[in-house]
């Protein structure tokens, strides 16, 4: 399930390779930065430009340019960015704030926390694209975290 299918549009649809460790990048849509880059980064963007998210979480750089090597790294946003930043206050779910620690403690009480994010994308409230750094979806960082927690435990029993 993909809760921001219908933006996905022909940019996100380009790949680059992150200039700072060569991991493909995704491509996002302009909106995206102009909504989590703090001013005096956002006042660098060139908007006809592509620009692109590097996931690699032993990476620095969050954002990066193909055309001018433009990079940005996590303290030019306005958020914490997830695959960047292992603290517990991170967000997993930036549209309805679900953090590591928030969803710790949902798993810890045996309830079922991807069931209300779902419910919530499902009836369309998600706004991943102007909400989470990486501009899509964020069920699938909830649900590998998830089963972070699960495998944990096994490996504790
Ligand atoms: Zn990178």
């Amino acid at each position: 399930m993909d809760c921001c299918a219908s933006s996905n549009n022909r940019e996100t649809a380009k790949t680059g390779r992150c200039p700072s460790c060569g991991e493909k990048g995704k491509g996002l849509s302009i909106i995206t930065l102009k909504s989590l880059l703090i001013a005096s980064s956002l006042e660098t963007i060139e908007p006809d430009n592509t620009y692109f998210f590097c996931p690699n979480s032993s990476c620095n750089t969050v954002y990066f340019s193909g055309t001018h090597l433009q990079t940005f790294e996590e303290d030019a946003l306005k958020v914490p960015v997830f695959q960047k930043n292992s603290s517990m206050h991170v967000p997993v779910c930036y549209c309805f704030n679900w953090t590591r620690d928030r969803l710790f403690q949902a798993y810890s009480d045996n309830l079922q926390p991807i069931e209300h994010i779902k419910e919530h994308v499902q009836s369309n409230r998600c706004g991943c694209e102007v909400n989470n750094p990486q501009g899509a979806c964020c069920l699938g960082n909830v649900t590998a975290y998830l089963r972070s927690l699960n495998e944990r435990k096994v490996e504790e029993i």
